[in-house]
């Protein structure tokens, strides 16, 4: 016998690996590369990990080669491998987690270049003057400074009749050829602290060294990134930059096609063959600069010398389901695995990160100012105990709205939380609505936020006019009052269904409901009266889910006049608005009440983040923060020493309490229909957890207990918690619980390392 066989790794969630007999006439199939093979009564596609030369089975055949080159180069076939081991997860499901969906689902690829457009010079603008809509795909075209790919202009909300327009007035064209990069020069002079910190990347380039870049928002962080892409381009190597969400932020891709000339983008809006073509085109080398969210770190390149991870700190870098990663961590270690560099930017660093600096595992380094000179915002603490909230604003933080509104200014409102109230409640009997499928609390909304796009984002072309009562955003038009309105629905958070407005309450009957607690549509609506003469926009979820609806928004502000800004911790994601003077932060309190042990962090991250939306033009800006609770010794640290002396002061606590970064982590979730189900299973897993020799001692097993959401979409959920001073014993454990193979009929669970939540 001399046929070949190949080892697979199956989409199942199978801990093995399974031989096939490469047949006659068929090319061996290198590592890496993706095949079709019979698997239990159907075919899968797999992706071959080895090569072995004989097996004592007689082997079905591999069906179908899909690549004749390996798809996964060998760095990521390491990491893969790493991955199946870090995070106990089957090594046929990391793949599975890696490839793009079409390449998963078997699709041949064969190269492509997406059609993008580009401006061209034979029209006249003048032409532009009655079509608003190519007016505003021309401006996109000449702010990109680079051809646009089609997908990305159609998520801004440009379809392709639009485009064609602008070609027949020649102020278009549409190419589809291989980008063009090229190294730009840079719009400004580096200050010396971007210099120095650029200079230091350049200088780590060609060898491993994990980077943390902490600049206060403003400093010029991306400039640096730039630089340091520059040099990794003019070595003919690529760059891979993460960002916690593209369509938030089509400001920063911009920025990398004018300074690059073209720069790929990975994101939500694009086509699943869109993806692909996109990977592979990395793959090939063809792309140079890849921009991308999460699962672009499982991208693979021909050359890749540098990567970035752009605010570091952020939790959208974990995936919360499959395959727990932090794209953060995973970006760590292919740059290991690739010997190169890797910086981690944020203005707030998350504490695991601090506490690599501080081990010296990760070089530091900052950027204590802002860049073209802005000055940080100064943060005052308002204390409004006692004091009666309208709509969520104390009297002095409305006056100083309207003193910077009536100053010419700009002003941000922050509330983290969307709808217009988080509770329902019966003022005769205490009763709240519930949802019938969670342990949680409805949150009421009202109408317009049920049907977002029956306002102005319908008709695309209608911009608000100030003085309507601020008719923007998709909000209320005046203060209506939500209980009464027949729109309003009670909506859950968790699982998303969605209830009618209850007319009497469903214990006593009673008439006496209260909407009680304020979200960003009940900030709107107060606002609305209380402002009527201010052009007012909402950026949540329930208003702004495109790229083009953001843009729209952000576009509306550009023109520097009055205006307010109301939403939630979208509005906190890197966004340059230079004519915002004041941010105000409605409530500190729940954030930092939280009993998660990472609540506090992410809580200072987001005050600090949004702050940073103050100030970032000419004119100074200044940050106002509503609490209840003054004395909170974390939101004291933050106002006395800024975020360094709060994550020093939690560090220590950290230490003391024997938590990350100072220990490892992980939960083990399980849910079922079946409550005793779930914790009869989460029972075994303590005890196999508790069973391995190397955890006795070493690591500590609570639970099992219910979660903090303790039903959800009608399953119950149960979890355990280990936590070990050092990784080693933590793992052991979970391997072999995992090896144990732990099953009952109708229980998921699973397991999640490092968690970013544990409530
Ligand atoms: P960060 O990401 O650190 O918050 P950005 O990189 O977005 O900051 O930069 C903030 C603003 O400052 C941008 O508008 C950028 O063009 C500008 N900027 C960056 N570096 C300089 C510099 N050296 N001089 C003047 N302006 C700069
Ligand atoms: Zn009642
Ligand atoms: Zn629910």
């Amino acid at each position: 016998m001399n046929e070949s066989i190949v080892r697979v790794a199956v989409p199942r969630p199978l801990r093995r690996g399974f031989d096939y007999a490469v047949p006659a006439g068929m090319a061996t199939p290198p590592v890496g590369a993706r095949v079709r093979v019979p698997f239990a009564r159907g075919q899968v596609v797999g992706v071959v990990t080895d090569h072995r030369s004989r097996s004592e089975h007689a082997l079905k055949p591999v069906s179908a080669l899909l690549d004749d080159a390996p798809l996964l180069p060998r760095d990521l076939m390491d990491l893969a491998q790493w991955l199946a081991d870090y995070y106990h997860h089957p090594l046929g499901e990391v793949y599975a987690t890696m490839l793009p969906n079409a390449a998963r689902q078997g699709v041949a690829f064969a190269p492509r270049w997406p059609r993008a457009w580009r401006v061209a010079t034979a029209g006249a603008d003048a032409e532009l003057a009655r079509a608003p809509r190519q007016r505003a795909a021309l401006d996109a075209l000449r702010e990109s400074g680079a051809p646009m790919p089609e997908s990305e202009l159609r998520a801004l909300g440009f379809e392709r009749r639009v485009l064609e327009a602008l070609q027949r007035k020649g102020l278009a064209r549409c190419v589809d050829t291989p980008p063009v990069y090229r190294v730009g020069a840079s719009p400004h002079n580096l200050s010396d602290e971007q210099r120095v910190a650029a200079e230091a990347v350049v200088g780590a380039l060609g060898d491993h060294a994990v980077v943390a870049l902490e600049g206060v928002t403003g400093s010029g962080k991306t400039e640096v990134y730039m630089r340091a892409i520059a040099a990794v381009l003019e070595r003919g190597g690529q760059a891979l930059v993460l960002v916690p969400e593209i369509a938030l932020t089509p400001q920063a891709l911009a920025r990398f096609r004018a300074r690059f000339g073209a720069a790929a983008a990975l994101h939500s809006q694009a086509s699943d063959r869109e993806r692909f073509d996109t990977w592979m085109n990395c793959r090939q080398g063809i792309h140079k600069v890849l921009v991308g969210t999460r699962s672009a770190v499982f991208t693979p390149f021909a050359r890749l010398g540098l990567i970035v991870v752009d605010e570091e700190h952020d939790d959208s870098f974990k995936q919360r389901d499959g395959l727990r990663y932090s794209a953060r961590d995973v970006a760590v270690k292919r740059a290991q695995l690739l010997g190169v560099p890797v910086v981690l930017g944020s203005a707030t660093p998350s504490l695991a990160t601090l506490a690599n600096v501080a081990r010296r595992r990760y070089r530091h380094l900052a950027l204590a100012r802002r860049a073209g000179g802005a000055a940080m915002p100064a943060l005052r603490v308002l204390d409004v105990r006692g004091q009666r909230l309208r709509d969520g604003f104390s009297d002095r933080l409305a006056a100083a709205l309207r003193h910077h509104l009536d100053a010419g200014n700009q002003a941000l409102v922050f509330i983290n939380r969307r709808g217009f109230a988080p509770v329902c409640l019966c003022t005769d009997c205490g009763w709240q609505a519930r949802c019938a499928d969670c342990d949680a609390r409805l949150t009421m909304h009202g109408p317009r936020a049920v049907a977002p796009a029956a306002g102005w984002e319908a008709s695309g072309e209608q911009q608000p006019q100030p003085g309507q009562g601020g008719v923007a955003g998709g909000q209320c038009a005046a203060a209506i009052d939500p209980l009464r309105h027949p729109a309003t629905r009670l909506r859950c958070h968790h699982c998303g269904r969605s209830y009618r407005r209850p007319a009497t309450c469903s214990d006593c009957g009673g008439e006496a409901l209260l909407a009680v607690g304020i979200g960003t549509q009940r900030v709107e609506s107060g606002l609305a009266e209380r402002f009527a003469d201010v052009p007012l926009y909402r950026i949540d979820r329930d208003t702004t889910r495109s790229p083009a609806q953001i843009e729209r928004r952000l576009q509306a502000l550009s023109d520097g006049r009055p205006a307010i800004l109301v939403g939630t911790q979208m509005l906190a994601k890197g966004h340059h608005l230079p004519g915002v003077t004041l941010v105000a932060v409605l409530d500190a309190d729940s954030g930092f009440l939280s009993p998660d042990y990472r609540g506090a962090e992410r809580t200072a991250q987001t005050i600090i983040q949004v702050a940073g939306r103050a100030g970032r033009g000419a004119r100074a800006g200044e940050v106002w923060i509503q609490t209840h609770h003054p004395d909170n010794p974390n939101l004291l640290a933050l106002i006395q020493s800024g975020y360094a002396g709060f994550a020093a002061a939690e560090l220590a606590d950290r230490s003391d309490a024997g938590l990350p970064p100072f220990a490892a982590m992980a939960v083990v979730r399980a849910e079922s229909a079946d409550s005793a189900a779930a914790e009869a299973l989460l029972r075994r897993v303590v005890t196999t957890l508790r069973a391995v020799p190397e955890s006795a001692g070493a690591i500590e097993v609570t639970g099992p207990a219910p979660s903090p959401l303790a039903r959800r979409g009608g399953r119950h959920r149960h979890q355990c918690l280990a936590i070990a001073p050092r990784r080693r014993p933590l793992r052991a454990a979970l391997a072999a619980l995992a090896a144990a193979d732990i099953r009952a009929p109708n229980v998921r669970w699973s397991i999640d390392v490092d968690p970013y939540d544990v409530f």
